[in-house]
């Protein structure tokens, strides 16, 4: 559907659901994309899946947040490849679940430093290669809880909703140099983050929340993230895309 042949593209957090989906669809639609999560072994395994594939895959550790890893993931992608054209920012993680009143200020801290210092620092470091590429896509995982509040999910939901601002911001600041900045927000997607904290019960009580009837799929977090990468989304920027099977439309 979309063709990526000869750019490059780094997805932070792609060892897992949502970012592996992005990085399978992003190599075989043609880009050499950069996988990069914290375990080597698990992006060791979604680059042998891409080269099953046909794609072009190179495997880079990288917490994202830590600003000298990202600076690290850049220079990965342009010694392997010669440029850095695209960047999914879709490391995340959960957080504790408890009310503002109570939240552990360390656990507020943890979620902070992946969920919105990681994007800042990833964007901090690919916008400057993407201005030497001549140009770029960038889209930054958000979710729902990035226009919504979630009851005793303060730092998570605080964190998206940075994203969506910080979002917002730099793609106004580069919307003239030819690079595109823009956020999705999925509902509740069928991945690790879900699964390996709740039961099926509760999964089905998720369910419930959506007017579709169900969580989503990595695989349609992905659609929406490949189109706008791509040259089809190309006076798309700025913008907040939700993948939400009609969560917020109540
Ligand atoms: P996932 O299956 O847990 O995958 C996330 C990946 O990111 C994991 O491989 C994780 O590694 C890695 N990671 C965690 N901290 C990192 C760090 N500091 N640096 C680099 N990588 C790190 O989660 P997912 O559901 O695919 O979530 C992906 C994104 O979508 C997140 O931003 C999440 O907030 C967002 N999202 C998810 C949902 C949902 O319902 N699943 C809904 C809305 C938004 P470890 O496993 O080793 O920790």
């Amino acid at each position: 559907m979309f063709d990526f042949t000869g750019r490059t593209a780094i997805v932070t957090g792609a060892a897992s659901g949502i970012g592996e989906a992005i990085a399978l669809e992003l190599a075989v639609a043609g880009a050499h994309v950069i996988v990069s999560d914290l375990d080597a072994d698990a992006c060791g395994r979604v680059c042998a899946a891409i080269l099953d594939r046909g794609g072009k895959a190179t495997p880079c550790v990288a917490d994202v947040s830590d600003p000298e890893a990202q600076a690290a993931l850049v220079a990965c992608a342009e010694e392997e490849t010669g440029a850095l054209h695209l960047a999914v920012n879709n490391a995340g993680i959960g957080g504790a679940q408890a009310p503002t009143g109570e939240y552990p200020l360390d656990a507020w801290r943890q979620v902070m430093s992946v969920n919105l210092d990681g994007v800042f620092y990833g964007m901090r470091a690919q916008i400057p290669a993407m201005l030497r590429a001549g140009g770029g896509a960038i889209v930054n995982i958000t979710s729902i809880l990035g226009s919504v509040g979630f009851a005793n999910s303060s730092a998570y939901v605080a964190s998206k909703h940075g994203v969506v601002g910080l979002t917002k911001t730099a793609a106004m600041e580069y919307a003239q140099q030819g690079i595109r900045i823009n956020s999705v927000g999925p509902a509740f997607i069928q991945t690790p983050l879900l699964t390996d904290n709740l039961d099926q019960e509760m999964l089905d009580g998720l369910a419930g929340l959506h007017p579709a009837g169900r969580i989503g799929t990595p695989e349609e977090v992905s659609a929406m993230v490949c189109f706008l990468m791509s040259d089809r989304a190309s006076f798309i920027t700025g913008s907040y895309h939700l993948v939400d099977g009609g969560y917020t439309a109540p």
